[in-house]
């Protein structure tokens, strides 16, 4: 079921999935956060180059 959700999400292309619930995993608090301020900063040098935003930062699979 996650290999089907993964591959329908990798099909958007101005979405970024994050967090528990967007990457389907229990995660703790302190991980959440790690995640979201890398995501922040990927974003901010994908933003910077020009370059698009994957669907997963992190990948769930
Ligand atoms: C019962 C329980 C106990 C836990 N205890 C601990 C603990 O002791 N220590 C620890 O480190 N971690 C604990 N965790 C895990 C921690 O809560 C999560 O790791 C963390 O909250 C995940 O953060 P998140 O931002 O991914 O998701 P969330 O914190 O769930 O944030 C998602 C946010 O998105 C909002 N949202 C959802 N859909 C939409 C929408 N369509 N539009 C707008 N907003 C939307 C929700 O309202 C929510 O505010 C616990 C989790 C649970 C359920």
């Amino acid at each position: 079921m996650l290999a089907d959700y993964v591959a329908l999400a990798q099909k958007e292309e101005k979405v970024t999935f994050v967090g528990r619930l967007g990457t389907y995993r229990y995660l703790d608090m302190d991980v959440t956060i790690r995640e979201a301020l890398d995501c922040g900063r990927a974003w901010l040098n994908a933003l910077n180059e020009g370059k698009k935003m994957p669907a997963f930062n992190v990948n769930p699979l």
